[in-house]
């Protein structure tokens, strides 16, 4: 089975990777290439971001990579937080501060104002033939939704407790099982447009 790298080590986004790309490819972490570099996310947009993890494993360890970064976009905040979800409260992956934040600064917005969408950018590094050169492919995904005024469900993880999608019952991605968030989740969209891709490989 070809191995591929995904450049991170978030267990729920392995599981869910896992789960969509099935057994054509093994899937493998940052850790289980003994990579345990603290690879810097210094640039200003999701397609930036996801480049620069991708491009670092394939150049130092030599496995075709691909790498997403995902932003949580709110029209009443202009945009925000987006590139910015992971540490929006300040203190990086903290998701009760985070979503803590997102309900203070949207108080008082009346629920029809509240749309926002998940957008993930997944950028793939392959070597090319020759071995040398190396190419960057990017792969979008989106869900549209809308933030509520407070938490429900569970599951999942990030801000998924207060998000609810246009598409489904009225559940927040927490309430939903994995698989039914995976069918219409950002990511699971944007893997599923790196899959097409993949399918056209050799
Ligand atoms: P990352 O680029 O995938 O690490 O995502 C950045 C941040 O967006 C994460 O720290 C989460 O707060 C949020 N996020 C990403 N994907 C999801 C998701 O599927 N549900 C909820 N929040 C997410």
């Amino acid at each position: 089975m070809k191995k591929i790298v995904f450049a991170t080590n978030n267990a729920h986004k392995l599981e869910e990777l896992r789960q969509i790309v099935g057994d054509r490819y093994q899937v493998l972490s940052l850790s289980d290439i003994n990579c345990h570099d603290d690879i810097p996310e210094t640039a200003d947009t999701l397609e930036g971001n996801a480049r620069i993890k991708a491009e670092y494993v394939l150049q130092k360890y030599g496995y075709d990579c691909f790498s997403d970064d995902t932003g949580l976009e709110i029209d009443a905040l202009g945009g925000e937080p987006g590139v910015m979800s992971a540490r929006y409260a300040g203190v990086a992956h903290d998701s009760e501060r985070n979503i803590d934040k997102v309900l203070r600064l949207l108080a008082g917005v009346p629920i029809e104002k509240r749309t926002a969408r998940f957008r993930t950018v997944i950028a793939f590094a392959q070597r090319e033939e020759d071995g040398k050169e190396f190419s960057i492919k990017y792969f979008e995904g989106k869900v549209e939704g809308r933030i509520f005024t407070e938490r429900h469900g569970t599951g999942g993880f990030g801000y998924d407790s207060v998000f609810q999608p246009v598409e489904g019952d009225g559940s927040t991605f927490a309430q939903m099982p994995p698989e039914q968030k995976n069918a219409i989740s950002h990511r699971g969209r944007a893997v599923a447009a790196l899959m097409t891709f993949l399918r056209t490989q050799p």
